[in-house]
């Protein structure tokens, strides 16, 4: 359970597996059988198997999102790992990059900067397949991937047929989309639309900019930002390092939680100061750190074999040896002591499969 796993190795049929070696955690228990799929016709046909056989299927990438239970999950795991990278339109301002979703979605940020193709180079060093950048509307540093994807294809096992879904038809929201909890649609390729210019878009993230020594609202190389991006990540063990057990995790174990202005104005009148970012709708974001570490939970808190990160207090890792069962405690601990000061519910952002919070 404590090997290194290689998420993007080309595993085959594997009849006897144990699915922590799928995930970034490292834990998960035992699967019927996991197979790979390497391209985009194995796949859908492999969810269509499934579906019309009524059997349970669960896909994976990079298993960099997901905490699995300790029984693991009695049915098929559909592992996806089809390739491709193809500018499907072009403009004199613009291209539209397709991405099959197997593909690693640094190896595509990589890509855009090497062609000065500009839009996703804040999202740097984010684990992971780029088809699954949808699913929660991945996003870090000001930046998110719901500003760039102009289609998703997918398979919808409901209908049975492939189909092109519009940003609208995705409904991203913060962490989520119309594909998060939901098994109706293997995501198969997504369309990025890209400027081509060496610039970056606007830096949105005080921090982030500060670290590249400009304004938020300045522009800089997209080989800056995406650099800048990786080190300050580094620094908080958000790139994967199978040495540094700060990454053992799934990044983000709790969404910033959301609440009503009023709400908010109650809990600073009562509380003090609290860091937050308004929202454009009358709602407060605030930062889940921030509480958590109020609330008595400081980086290095430990559970059983699991623990806060040293480096980040909203990444909880297993330190080797943990268990699905003792990362889930110690999220409850944090979870319940976190509204019992403030009276803010933290919701978790993997997906879990098989277990609760
Ligand atoms: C160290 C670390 C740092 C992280 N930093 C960030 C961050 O900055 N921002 C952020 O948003 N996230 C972050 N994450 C979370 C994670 O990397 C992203 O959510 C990533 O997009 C998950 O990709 P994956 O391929 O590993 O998905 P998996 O974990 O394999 O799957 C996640 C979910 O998506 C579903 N899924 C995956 N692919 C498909 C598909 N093609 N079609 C349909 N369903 C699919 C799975 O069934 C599952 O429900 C971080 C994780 C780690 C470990």
């Amino acid at each position: 359970m404590n090997g290194v796993p290689d998420a993007f190795a080309d595993h085959q049929t594997d009849t006897s597996p144990n699915l922590a070696a799928y995930t970034t955690l490292r834990l998960g228990g035992p699967a019927g059988t996991v197979t790979t799929a390497v391209d985009t016709g194995e796949a859908v046909s492999a969810v269509r198997a499934a579906t019309a056989g009524g059997r349970p299927l669960l896909v994976l990438a990079g298993g960099s999102n997901v905490v699995i239970g300790d029984a693991g999950f009695d049915g098929e795991v559909l592992v996806l790992r089809n390739r491709g990278i193809e500018v499907v339109r072009e403009s004199a301002r613009d291209v539209v990059v397709r991405v099959a979703a197997g593909e690693v979605w640094d190896d595509f940020v990589a890509y855009t900067v090497e062609r000065s193709f500009s839009g996703v180079e804040c999202l740097s060093g984010i684990p992971g397949s780029a088809g699954a950048t949808p699913i929660q509307n991945v996003g870090a540093y000001g930046s998110e991937v719901a500003h760039t994807i102009v289609a998703v294809h997918a398979y919808d096992r409901i209908d049975d047929r492939q189909l092109e879904m519009t940003p609208e038809q995705c409904r991203f929201e913060y962490r989520s989309s119309v594909f998060k909890h939901n098994d109706r649609y293997l995501v198969t390729a997504v369309d990025f639309r890209l400027t081509k210019e060496d610039l970056s878009t606007p830096i949105r993230y005080a921090e982030l900019a500060r670290h590249l020594g400009v304004e938020t609202g300045d522009r800089v190389t997209l080989e800056s930002a995406r650099e800048t991006v990786l080190k300050l990540r580094a620094g908080k063990g958000m790139v994967l390092d199978p040495e540094d057990r700060d990454t053992w995790s799934v990044g983000s174990f709790f969404t910033n939680p959301v609440v009503p202005a009023a709400f908010f104005a109650e809990l600073t009148a009562a509380r003090g100061e609290i860091p937050n970012w308004p929202g454009a709708d009358g709602t407060v974001k605030i930062p889940a750190a921030w509480l958590i570490e109020r609330a008595g939970f400081p980086k290095g808190f430990a559970g059983e074999n699991v623990g806060i990160s040293t480096k980040h207090t909203l990444a909880l890792t297993n330190r080797g040896g943990g268990s699905t069962e003792a990362l889930l405690a110690l999220a409850r601990t944090i979870r319940d002591g976190v509204r019992d000061r403030f009276g803010v519910d933290l919701h978790p952002e993997p997906v879990l499969v098989n277990c609760v919070l």
